[in-house]
């Protein structure tokens, strides 16, 4: 093995650690009281079944974010980081952290380049069609909490 293999090979690793550590352990999890945005996220072809909760302050900055439900190890990592990463931002950034994300993980290329940072735990599941749904599947919640969409978001 190069040195090139050999460092790919450890991020793997590494990533595939944080999204166990995420699975095992997720970060906010929980209602939010006092949540001004919430959507549920479906995903039916894995039963995976989370809710989002949002606060956003008159900025509409994220003050805080939670998520509660079940679904699999990839979905519930997924919201974990995304619970973690957006808290802080304001509703546009976490919205361009959607797009970027989403595209990322769906192979798309056209919204802006963004320095993922830790998600990029995530693009592990792209060989995996049927699993990308399950690690997009937060992402297009609080993409429906934060448009303040009626409708639960589903990855059908
Ligand atoms: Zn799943």
């Amino acid at each position: 093995m190069n040195d090139d293999a050999q460092t790919h090979s450890d991020l793997r690793e590494l990533y595939r650690e944080l999204i166990l550590d995420h699975a095992r352990s997720p970060r906010h999890f929980g209602k939010l009281e006092g949540a001004t945005h919430s959507a549920d996220g479906i995903n039916p072809l894995c039963g995976d079944k989370l809710k989002l909760y949002f606060r956003l302050d008159d900025d509409m900055r994220i003050t805080d974010a939670c998520f509660e439900g079940s679904g699999c190890a990839i979905s519930v990592a997924s919201a974990s980081l995304l619970t973690d990463t957006v808290t802080g931002m304001t509703r546009a950034e976490a919205t361009d952290f959607f797009h970027a994300v989403t595209d990322s993980l769906s192979g798309r290329t056209e919204s802006a380049p963004i320095d993922l940072g830790k998600l990029r735990a995530l693009q592990g599941v792209r060989q995996y069609p049927s699993r990308v749904k399950c690690a997009t599947l937060s992402w297009h919640a609080m993409n429906a909490a934060l448009n303040q969409d009626k409708n639960p978001a589903t990855t059908e």
